[in-house]
């Protein structure tokens, strides 16, 4: 059986992009930049006022005027329209365009009025102080963001500072979800005491969802050849298609001899995890992939953590998301030689985690109090408390 590090690998080795696609910025928060960003201009544009105060020549002050005299005030917007001449300043708001003849600003709190004349309580005062000198952000022409990288709310507002209207983002993939089951029925139906709801749908539809994908069919199918053959082959037009149920060693878990008679090459069956182990993953035609969860709604969240959304990110070009070390709060003991994922929750204003209760793969309500899964890796029997664990944040 695969180690789950070997299968992650191997998975993160099918990703290729979903393509590009324009959209208006206002549509693009949380999605991937795909055009990396130039300043059309030096950033600042113009040497900007930092302060609300009085612009002068540095060399005045060198050379000891004590006093000037106050020949303008400069707005923000606002061009001077008169020259300095030697013992002479402009009042400047912030934000203001700090003249030519003008390299420092002084702050309107350290400045003493009288009448039209102001003079200064300087403490050690230096050239260019209190001016956000033109183009020292960014010059113009210079790269300023590269991608990919996630379009944040300070991306966004980078993308107006540029003037852009639109972006350039990747395209999200197209998902379609096939739940499995005899005895798995639409949660709005009424269901008979052998019968349970299927919460993976609508599980797996808000995971997508949690990562901006909203182009996804659902579709249920009962284990039958003759059912899921036509369900997986509609699938196909999708981008990325996950099952649940129908993996295991039972005898209606047909999804891995139907994908075979459909021509889908697999790429593991069963991985060394828990939950999650029958786990299936194939791939048809060198592009669309094929990720067959087990059914047990706590595995399909967990293989979805663990495979799908770094896939996902894999195919975006961005960096997976980051799994953090954290320190177990109690000891740990296991008797599979298995990487076990554990549900858990972090303790306030430390650096641990605590594993929570649950009663095996079933209980998806272990995970709605859990912020993440800890990993107890295989190798591992017992881990004392105080050991770094991986952290795979929900
Ligand atoms: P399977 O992987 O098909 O053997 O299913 C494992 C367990 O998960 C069984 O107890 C199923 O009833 C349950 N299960 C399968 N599919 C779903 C679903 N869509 N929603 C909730 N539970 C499911
Ligand atoms: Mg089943």
């Amino acid at each position: 059986m695969i180690a789950y590090d070997d299968a992650l690998k191997l998975v993160l080795e099918q990703a290729s992009s979903f393509g590009d696609e324009e959209v208006p910025v206002s549509d693009a928060l949380n999605r991937v930049l795909a055009e990396s960003l130039y300043a059309d201009r030096d950033y600042p544009p113009f040497n900007r006022a930092a302060m609300d105060g009085y612009a002068l020549n540095f060399a005045d002050i060198a050379a000891g005027v004590a006093e000037f005299k106050v020949v303008e005030t400069i707005f923000p917007a606002q061009v001077n329209t008169k020259e300095l001449a030697p013992g002479e300043c402009y009042k400047i708001l912030t934000g203001a365009s700090v003249p030519s003849f003008a390299d420092i600003v002084i702050r309107v709190e350290d400045a003493v009025i009288h009448g039209d004349h102001v003079s200064f309580n300087l403490n050690g005062p230096k050239k260019w102080q209190n001016i956000s000198r033109q183009g020292e952000d960014v010059a113009a022409a210079n790269m300023v963001l590269q991608a990919p990288c996630l379009v944040t709310a300070p991306v966004i507002a980078l993308l107006s500072v540029l003037g852009k209207a639109t972006v350039m983002v990747r395209r999200k993939p197209f998902v379609a979800i096939i739940t499995t089951g005899n005895e798995v029925i639409d949660p709005t139906l009424p269901v008979n005491s052998v019968q349970i709801r299927n919460s993976n749908q609508s599980q797996l539809l808000a995971l997508l969802q949690s990562i901006q994908i909203t182009e996804i069919s659902v579709s249920h199918a009962l284990d039958d050849i003759d059912e899921l053959k036509p369900r997986f082959s509609q699938a196909f037009k999708a981008d990325i298609i996950i099952s649940s149920g129908a993996v295991s060693a039972g005898d209606a878990d047909y999804i891995p001899i139907v994908l075979d008679q459909l021509g889908v090459k697999r790429l593991f069956h069963k991985v060394a995890i828990k939950p999650g182990k029958p786990i299936w993953i194939g791939k048809r035609d060198n592009s669309k992939i094929l990720f067959c969860l087990p059914g047990n709604p706590l595995s399909c969240l967990a293989c979805f953590i663990l495979f799908i959304r770094p896939f996902i990110e894999a195919c975006y070009g961005i960096d997976p998301m980051l799994i953090p070390k954290f320190s177990l709060k109690d000891s740990l003991q296991k008797s599979s030689t298995l990487d076990e994922f554990f549900p858990a929750c972090r303790i306030r204003d430390t650096n641990e985690i605590e594993r929570l209760r649950f009663n095996g793969s079933g209980d998806i309500r272990a995970a709605v109090l859990a912020e993440g899964f800890g990993r107890h890796p295989a190798s591992i029997k017992v881990l004392p408390a105080g050991t770094l664990v991986s952290f795979y944040p929900l």
